[in-house]
């Protein structure tokens, strides 16, 4: 993984694995920093389970990948067993943890409906805005009003909730992930993924799908610009997860792939807006004594 929390941190965010924050958070003290047979350990907490986990190759890069000789980055990965000062090492909530076993959107392991899934669909009732913008961004199109009922639709009707692999880090991308093959025709392009979206557009239709003011118009209905995604990869060592967006051009029983873009997730960045507009309303509230 990396992302990391310390001892009882509240709200559990993690924060991005990096030397700096690593140091400047941990103070580079005790528990986190730990001397083992004259050797320098480091550990943290997992924020999704909560057991210890171990920092690997914070100062030095000499562990490296399975199968492969080249050093492994900066990561962390639980240490299935008690960390004195740490925590205490829980099995059940290791066997629980995404984190500990990273797995694809492969949407054949499920939950049960409780806590988690309870909090993940009030996290999207609570935070549509910062979804719908989150996945503006990311798709680069103005979603729509309908686009983004149809979206939610579709993650309803795949019972996303109860998926282990969709978290409260990685939600707006599951969302997207979880979206059927769907007509973007008429939304507007946004950002530096929409100009190279329209460049593809220009491309390959020959005025029977244009751009204007932004717009995806059409003026033939039997040709149709649609979207949907593939290929959710989760980084074994890292953690890193990203998606394949596909653009489609249709026509009649006709269709080709005319644009293709992997989409990085940023999983620290959901829970941040969420904390970051908590924090703007409390502050006003405060100002205004409301
Ligand atoms: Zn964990």
């Amino acid at each position: 993984m990396k992302i990391f929390d310390l001892i009882g941190t509240v709200p559990k965010v993690g924060s991005p694995l990096t030397v700096n924050d690593f140091e400047k958070l941990t103070k580079k003290a005790s528990p986190y920093y730990q001397n083992e047979n004259g050797k320098g350990k480091h550990y943290a907490v997992c924020p999704v389970c909560r057991n210890p986990i171990v920092i690997v190759n914070l100062y030095t890069d000499s562990s490296t990948i399975e199968g492969d000789s080249s050093p492994a980055p900066l990561h962390a990965r639980h240490s299935q067993k008690t960390i004195v000062g740490i925590a205490e090492y829980d099995e059940a909530k290791y066997n629980e943890c995404y984190l500990a076993n990273p797995a694809v959107f492969s949407c054949t392991d499920r939950r049960m409906e409780g806590d988690v899934s309870n909090e993940l669909l009030d996290l999207i009732i609570n935070n549509a805005k910062i979804i719908r913008t989150m996945i503006s961004s990311a798709i680069g199109l103005n979603v729509g009003d309908k686009l983004f009922e149809s979206i939610l639709n579709d993650f309803k009707s795949e019972q996303g909730h109860l998926y282990r692999f969709v978290n409260r880090y990685n939600l707006p991308y599951a969302i997207i992930y979880l979206m059927k093959n769907r007509s973007i025709n008429y939304q507007y392009l946004k950002g530096e993924v929409g100009d190279k979206l329209k460049a593809s557009i220009n491309e390959s239709f020959n005025k029977s799908i244009f751009i204007s003011k932004n717009q995806i118009k059409r003026n033939d209905s039997s040709v149709s610009l649609n979207m949907f995604f593939t290929e959710h990869n989760r980084n074994k060592n890292t953690g890193e997860e990203s998606l394949l967006m596909n653009v489609e051009k249709k026509e009649g029983s006709n269709s080709s792939i005319i644009f293709q873009h992997k989409i990085e997730f940023d999983t620290s960045l959901f829970i941040n807006w969420i904390n970051k507009d908590q924090r703007s309303s409390d502050i006003a509230r405060k100002v205004f004594k409301k």
